[in-house]
């Protein structure tokens, strides 16, 4: 449903609402960047593009503190289980974006060392192409991201809504 707004000063939603908009407006990204596309991602938290507009400014370097992973750059096989390390220790409700071809098909890497896809160490949510994705292009990802996080339940088991997203897409 969503919340919306009334009047001036007054919206009407579910509780689900209001928790789901608290969770996309301060969204904390974890440190991960692994190649040449972090150096966008850091962009992205410069002044110039200014992510802290969207409540997500710190970078955190504790997993603990974060609930977004954005893998940004190949992920060599070495690097996969640290990666998966550090998703395990992020606190529930978390979300990944895969930023750049190489991240998310490992790109122009097709060899042994470098994983193809990190969906094959933790769960996408968001696949942003480009080689390296501008910071404009991330911050849509984000923005697409913020609108899922919105809408998902409260409560909701993140595995089976990713399942029943596969079924309807099969469905389509
Ligand atoms: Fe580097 Fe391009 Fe791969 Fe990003 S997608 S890590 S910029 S080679």
């Amino acid at each position: 449903m969503g919340l919306e707004e009334k009047a001036p000063g007054f919206m009407l939603g579910t509780i689900g609402d209001l928790v789901g908009l608290a969770r996309k407006t301060s969204m904390w990204p974890v440190t991960m960047g692994l190649a040449c596309c972090a150096i966008e991602m850091m962009a992205t938290g410069g002044a110039r593009f200014d992510i802290s507009r969207f409540g997500m400014e710190v970078f955190r370097a504790s997993p603990r503190h974060a609930d977004l992973m954005i893998v940004s750059g190949r992920l060599s096989q070495k690097m996969a289980p640290v990666v998966r390390q550090v998703y395990d220790q992020m606190s529930e409700p978390k979300w990944v974006i895969s930023m750049g071809a190489c991240a998310s098909s490992g790109g122009m890497f097709n060899n042994y060392a470098v994983v193809q896809g990190c969906d094959h160490v933790v769960p996408v949510d968001i696949y942003l192409p480009g080689c390296p994705p501008r910071p404009e292009m991330l911050l849509h990802a984000i923005l697409e991201l913020h609108k899922q996080v919105g809408k998902e339940p409260l409560g909701a088991n993140r595995v089976e809504i990713a399942r029943a997203a596969e079924a309807a897409a099969l469905m389509a």
